[in-house]
């Protein structure tokens, strides 16, 4: 069994060959591991590598003092997001199913809606659908969800078990090329409702897209991260993409901090609504 050490030692040190690696990637070894279970260890890091980022209460001081701006629409459809914002469930995704609002209506083979429990105290939102979300219609079906479904089973959560999975884009760019700004400005309402819906405690922006969009910022996504910011009043915190990690051993590390921090940050929130409210 690996532990959080082992998990982050360097690449060279941990894996034997290409095929380990490959292998721990696809959650096919136990890469991925809740820590302390059972120990009274709520998930901290212990190392000086790994505590980049503590397992600690946020403090106020860390949140942003005023809720981000809402994303959006572009000029043309005043009337598009609000009427977007009246929609419930079924409404909704039936408009994100037929949407046409952008040329990427032309290129997918479907819109990827969103998955999980739709009164999940969770939501972690990535960029745009790929090939195979397109082909299968459910975010993050590939080798990043394979690794996604690992990070959340890290922190003890499940897809579709108060968790909910959304992408900013509900359809996918071409040769998954990055997001234009009117795509992204078309298909925010579609968003913003299915969190008003949900009603999240926590969102998890997984990569630098999904944390700029929510956040409507061009700040780096190392700058972003370890901080609880707000999208429409939702504590949200950002990490690494899980395509990114794949790619990027040692950033592996850092998503871990951000996981714990997520998973403290969940804990703690009663405390820190109630000291909110306290404050002037
Ligand atoms: N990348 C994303 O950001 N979302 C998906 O659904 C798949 C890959």
């Amino acid at each position: 069994m690996s532990t959080i050490r082992e998990f982050l030692a360097s690449p060279r040190q941990r894996l034997s060959s290409r095929r380990e690696q490959f292998l721990e990637e696809l959650g096919l070894t136990p890469l991925w591991r809740r820590r302390g279970a059972g120990t009274g260890d709520q998930g901290s890091t212990t190392s000086g590598r790994e505590s980049e980022i503590s397992d600690r209460a946020p403090r106020i001081a860390d949140q942003e003092s005023a809720d981000t701006p809402v994303l959006t629409s572009p000029a043309g459809a005043p009337e598009r997001a609000p009427r977007i914002a009246r929609m419930n469930w079924i409404e909704l995704g039936g408009a994100v199913k037929s949407c046409d609002a952008c040329a990427l209506a032309k290129t997918r083979k479907q819109s990827v809606f969103g998955v999980g429990d739709e009164m999940a105290d969770w939501l972690f939102v990535g960029e745009a659908p790929g090939a195979e979300e397109d082909q299968k219609g459910e975010p993050f079906v590939g080798q990043g969800g394979k690794l996604l479904d690992n990070m959340l089973a890290a922190i003890g959560l499940k897809r579709g078990e108060n968790v909910y999975i959304a992408n900013v884009l509900k359809c996918r760019p071409p040769n998954n090329r990055n997001p234009e700004p009117f795509e992204v400005a078309q298909c925010s309402p579609h968003l913003a409702r299915q969190v008003e819906l949900i009603q999240p405690k926590l969102i998890v922006a997984l990569g630098r897209f999904a944390a700029q969009a929510l956040l409507e910022t061009d700040a780096t996504i190392a700058s972003l991260r370890g901080r609880l910011h707000r999208y429409r009043g939702v504590p949200t915190i950002v990490t690494y993409h899980p395509a990114y990690l794949l790619r990027s051993m040692p950033d592996k590390a850092k998503a871990w901090a951000d996981l714990c921090f997520a998973r403290a940050t969940m804990r703690d929130l009663p405390a820190l609504v109630a000291e909110t409210r306290r404050a002037p």
